[in-house]
């Protein structure tokens, strides 16, 4: 890529680092990028600057928000005593969009993989545990149905269930390895509705 300034290299570079997005992708949002108004590229690297700057995750449920606490642990309306467990943000928002869950959420931030040397400490469960010491009536598994999904949800049941806490997992309808953010709201909310104690 030698052809190209050392400026535009660069910002190929920076842009082949995201995730799904090869050498050339990278060079054609490179060039996108180039080609745009001043002023876009001003908004755009300030979304970017703003975004990393202010969002921090919620010091009850870890999902990420720009707050110390994000609106829905914040929200008297919502049930407390059930807590949804969830591998990441955008599982909980693709739950959000169903509007059918009236309790809180756990956000994991990923999930056990023997495999990729991720472990129970690797990802938010003693957080999670910290909050079943309070009133809490069920926590519902809605880790995807990848393996690494069924493991983290194994191992949340049997810390769990001691407690004296139901636990219960999302039922069928979401496919075998399937992503929760890429699938639609009736799968997800029919799933919800047919959990299954564990
Ligand atoms: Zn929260």
């Amino acid at each position: 890529m030698e052809y190209y300034s050392s400026h535009i290299n660069k910002l190929i570079e920076q842009l082949s680092h995201l995730p799904g997005i090869g050498a050339k992708s990278a060079q054609r949002l490179a060039f996108h990028i180039l080609n745009m108004p001043a002023e876009q590229v001003a908004q755009l690297t300030a979304a970017i600057k703003g975004a990393k700057e202010n969002v921090r995750y919620c010091k009850t449920c870890f999902t990420l928000t720009d707050q110390e606490e994000c609106p829905i642990c914040r929200n008297d309306k919502r049930d407390h005593t059930t807590i949804m467990v969830v591998e990441n943000t955008r599982d909980l928002a693709a739950y959000e969009k169903t509007g059918k869950f009236e309790g809180v959420y756990h956000v994991l931030h990923g999930a056990i993989s023997p495999m990729l040397g991720i472990g129970p400490d690797d990802i938010r469960l003693k957080e999670l545990m910290q909050r079943l010491q309070g009133d809490v009536k069920e926590v519902i598994i809605a880790t995807n149905s990848s393996l690494e999904g069924e493991t983290t949800a194994m191992y949340i049941s049997k810390l769990v269930k001691p407690c004296g806490i139901k636990v219960s997992r999302i039922a069928s309808g979401v496919p075998v390895g399937g992503d929760l953010e890429y699938i639609d709201e009736v799968t997800l909310l029919r799933a919800l509705e047919g959990r299954v104690e564990l």
